[in-house]
């Protein structure tokens, strides 16, 4: 039989460390356009694990380079999506004067990674009581109560209920975590339903690890500033910081903040943190793991025309 060579072999989860959550996509969207992506969930243990270089690695597989090749980079962007499931949504989905719908409230469907319906959905119940609220001059928390049970007692609370200890059961790693999931989808979640306790996101422990060597080659792989560039970023380059940043961040968890950002927001510098504020293209991967992100003035951020 003959043997593929080194360079093609790649095991399941590849080019993501084994101990990640994460996966990738190939889109077609036209006869000449792809979607390429990578998720990686952010309770990895690597320090140095960065998913933008993860992005430009996957790109050099011979399947996903053959489908590159000639083509162009036309648009980049990233996102953080909410998939912690059932067991992080909100306490209460309203407040004076507030609901929260979709991805705010982190109606995502965990095996899938998919929100838009739940987003539609909740957007509807939200516009009823909004309705019914105005219509009896309540926008109060009492006002608004009643979206609360119209969410958790139709499909999305149930689905969301059913795969409440999906994302949860992958911290045992890929293949623990792909039989327990297994088990609760053949079973509706009726077995491994007890809660599974893990840290947050952000109290993950993390491992010191080295950097994956990685230079673009421009074209096909490209760096982060240039990345940035092809998502349309159109903030000025005076904004006011919108990241509110430790005064004292330790070298490592510098690194860890550098890494982590997909469009090189934070260097290190020596054992300084430099936040390069305008880059910021609003993934909000920063929220989770590290400085808090905070609205900027309209206009500012990425324009995205295809994502
Ligand atoms: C890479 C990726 C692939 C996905 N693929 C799928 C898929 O195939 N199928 C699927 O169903 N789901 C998918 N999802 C999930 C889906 O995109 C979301 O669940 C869904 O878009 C959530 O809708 P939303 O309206 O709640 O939030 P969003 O679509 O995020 O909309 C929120 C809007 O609010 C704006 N905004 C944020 N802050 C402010 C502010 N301060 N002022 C004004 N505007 C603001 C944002 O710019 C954004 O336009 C994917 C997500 C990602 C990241
Ligand atoms: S600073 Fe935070 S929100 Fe902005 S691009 Fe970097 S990780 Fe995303």
């Amino acid at each position: 039989m003959k043997r593929a060579p080194d360079h093609v072999i790649h095991t399941m989860g590849w080019p993501l460390p084994k101990d990640a959550f994460g996966g990738s996509w190939i889109y077609p969207m036209a006869d000449d356009l792809i979607s390429l992506g990578l998720v990686v969930g952010l309770d990895y243990r690597q320090h140095s694990l960065d998913a933008h270089v993860l992005l430009q690695k996957l790109k050099e597989h011979p399947l996903v380079a053959s489908l590159l090749e000639g083509g162009e980079l036309l648009e980049w962007g990233a996102k953080t999506i909410p998939e912690g499931g059932y067991y992080s949504l909100p306490d209460r989905l309203y407040g004076n004067g507030l609901l929260i719908v979709g991805d705010a409230a982190g109606f995502v469907d965990v095996p899938s990674l998919k929100g838009v319906h739940y987003a539609v959905q909740s957007g509807i119940f939200a516009a009823r009581t909004i309705f019914e609220a105005l219509k009896n001059d309540d926008t109060s928390l009492s006002g608004l109560s009643g979206y609360d049970a119209a969410v958790r007692d139709s499909f999305v609370g149930k689905d969301l209920y059913k795969t409440r200890n999906m994302r949860l059961a992958f911290k045992s790693g890929l293949y623990g975590g792909g039989v327990k999931a297994a088990i609760m989808s053949a079973t509706k979640g009726a077995l491994l339903g007890g809660r599974i306790d893990v840290p947050a996101d952000a109290d993950e422990p993390r491992e010191v690890t080295a950097p994956a060597e990685f230079t673009p080659d421009g074209e096909r792989t490209v760096g982060k500033l240039d990345a940035v560039f092809r998502s349309g970023n159109a903030t000025r380059d005076d904004i006011p910081s919108h990241l509110i940043v430790s005064e004292d961040v330790p070298p490592d968890v510098a690194d860890l903040y550098a890494h982590m950002c997909p469009a090189g927001v934070y260097e290190r510098d020596g054992n300084r943190l430099v936040v390069n504020a305008p880059n910021c293209i609003d993934c909000k991967a920063t929220d989770v793991l590290g400085p808090r992100w905070t609205p900027r003035e309209g206009g500012s951020g990425p324009a995205y025309k295809r994502m």
